[in-house]
């Protein structure tokens, strides 16, 4: 038998497991879905151990730490929770329910939707040296798993956004000794977490990039290459973390007939999609004044669920 919802959420990322809680607190029978087989979406993928600092009643709290509490929350209710089913199929049924189907082939029915896919499938971008893939776990990583693996061991990030320099930031405290490469002269990350490293005893080139990786079987030494004062230094490394992005993979979205602008879904003042009863939130949706964070996806799921209920939907 197909299990029917009146709301399925998918995407387990901040956004997806508070518009879980909050659709189940109004009554409502809900699943969250996620490709992934844990939740917590960006925050566990790319940044579990750093701290964040800007979610009302939290003067301080780590990532993983925030998801915890967001899981027992949505967890405090009857909600069912859908690991490992990407979503590839959303496809309107004639009684008005929706059709949801994994990539495994698992299927739910759900008659609201609540998209809160964030960048979609999180997919890290890989070093283009024809060397690292060898080294894959082998020293090199692109997330994060485990960080007593860095514990004392001297460490290479590579990237400049704000995964790499929240990550160079931690390891200062953990690692043996931080260098921070950058293949541009401008950080792309928050201008703040930039000047504390500045201010650290991280070392930091920018115009420099990954031009080799060195040892027996596992990281030994690097070698990098400053394109504008045209050197190349081998340090010896033991961990290199590549952060130079992900990969956006919307899949499914683009298959069905969503408004995209700049990647992401439009949603209008209810967060209401140009799909019937599809609502976009968290980092998927594009609407006036957006800003991609979790307390502003939060705000997106307040508005989403209660224009649900002004719909005059009783719950099942
Ligand atoms: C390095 C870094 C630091 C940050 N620091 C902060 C901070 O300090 N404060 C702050 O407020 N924000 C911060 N952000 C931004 C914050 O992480 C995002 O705003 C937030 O993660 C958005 O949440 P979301 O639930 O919308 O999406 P996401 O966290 O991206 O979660 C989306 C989920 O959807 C799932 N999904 C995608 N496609 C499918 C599919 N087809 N089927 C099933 N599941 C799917 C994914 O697996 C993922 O689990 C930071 C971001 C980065 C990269």
């Amino acid at each position: 038998m197909i299990d029917v919802y009146d709301v399925v959420v998918i995407g387990a990322g901040p956004v997806g497991l508070y518009a879980g809680f909050f659709a189940a607190e109004n009554k409502f029978r809900v699943a969250i879905v996620d490709a992934l087989p844990d939740v917590g979406g960006q925050l566990i993928a790319l940044y579990p151990q750093k701290f964040i600092f800007d979610v009302a009643g939290y003067p301080q709290v780590t990532a993983t730490q925030l998801v915890d509490k967001l899981k027992r929350q949505a967890l405090k209710h009857h909600v069912s929770l859908l690991l490992e089913f990407k979503v590839v199929t959303l496809s309107l049924c004639e009684d008005e329910n929706y059709r949801i189907v994994s990539e495994q082939g698992r299927e739910i029915r759900g008659r609201y939707i609540i998209i809160a896919v964030g960048a979609g499938l999180i997919t890290p971008r890989k070093l283009e040296l024809p060397e690292a893939d060898k080294y894959l776990d082998r020293g090199l990583e692109y997330v994060v798993k485990d960080v007593e693996e860095y514990r004392h061991r001297r460490v290479l990030i590579v990237g400049g956004g704000d995964t790499a320099l929240d990550w160079a930031s931690f390891m200062v405290d953990v690692a043996e000794g931080v260098t921070l490469i950058h293949r541009s002269s401008r950080f792309v990350g928050f201008e703040g977490s930039l000047r504390r490293l500045q201010q650290s005893a991280c070392t930091i080139y920018t115009d420099t990039g990954l031009t080799g990786i060195f040892g027996e079987g596992k990281v030994e030494r690097v070698q990098i290459t400053n394109s504008k004062e045209r050197w190349t230094k081998e340090l010896e490394i033991e961990r290199i973390l590549g952060c130079i992005g992900f990969t956006p993979k919307l899949g499914f979205i683009k298959e069905i007939g969503f408004e995209i602008t700049e990647g992401s879904i439009r949603a209008d003042e209810n967060m209401r999609t140009n799909v019937t009863s599809v609502y976009a939130v968290g980092d998927i949706s594009n609407h006036p004044g957006r800003i991609k964070l979790i307390s502003t996806g939060f705000g997106n799921v307040q508005i989403a669920v209660n224009d649900i209920i002004r719909r005059g939907n009783s719950p099942s």
